[in-house]
Parts: structure tokens; C-alpha cells; sequence
């Protein structure tokens, strides 16, 4: 199970979050959203759920599951 949700749709692609993740688990993916960004996916094999990337994206896309 994934540790992160995206909400995606908030999403401005600014990579914050990609430079930011200790475990270099965020990379930007291929689908645009509604707002024309390129939004990000995580890998969960090497998410460890440390929060960082919550902390960090100013627009409160990620959130930390559990
Ligand atoms: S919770 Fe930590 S390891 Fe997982 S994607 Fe966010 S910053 Fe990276
Ligand atoms: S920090 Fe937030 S807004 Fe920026 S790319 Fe990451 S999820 Fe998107």
C-alpha cells in the first residue's frame, strides 16, 4: 500500500518535492492535470513514508497515509 496519496489536481509541477525526497522515490510522471501540470508519482518500493515530501510541496498535495 502506498504511504503518500496525491491530489493531484493541486499539483503546480514545481518539483519541490522530487529534489526534496531523501529517497529519491518522486519523479514527475506523464500525465497532465486539469490545470495543465505535469504531476508527480511516487515510487512505493522505496517510499519509507518519512513525511518530508509533505512538509515541503506548498500546496498540499501529498498527504501522508495512516
Ligand atoms: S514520504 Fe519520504 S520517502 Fe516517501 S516520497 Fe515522501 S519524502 Fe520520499
Ligand atoms: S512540491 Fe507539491 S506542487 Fe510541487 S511538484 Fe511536488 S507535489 Fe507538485
Amino acid at each position: 500500500m502506498s504511504k503518500v496519496s496525491i491530489d493531484r489536481k493541486r499539483c503546480k509541477g514545481c518539483g519541490i518535492c522530487i529534489r526534496e525526497c531523501p529517497k529519491k522515490a518522486i519523479s514527475f510522471g506523464e500525465e497532465l492535470n486539469e490545470k495543465g501540470y505535469k504531476t508527480v508519482i511516487i515510487d512505493d518500493e522505496k517510499c519509507v513514508g518519512c513525511g518530508v515530501c509533505y512538509h515541503m510541496c506548498p500546496d498540499c498535495v501529498l498527504e501522508l497515509e495512516g
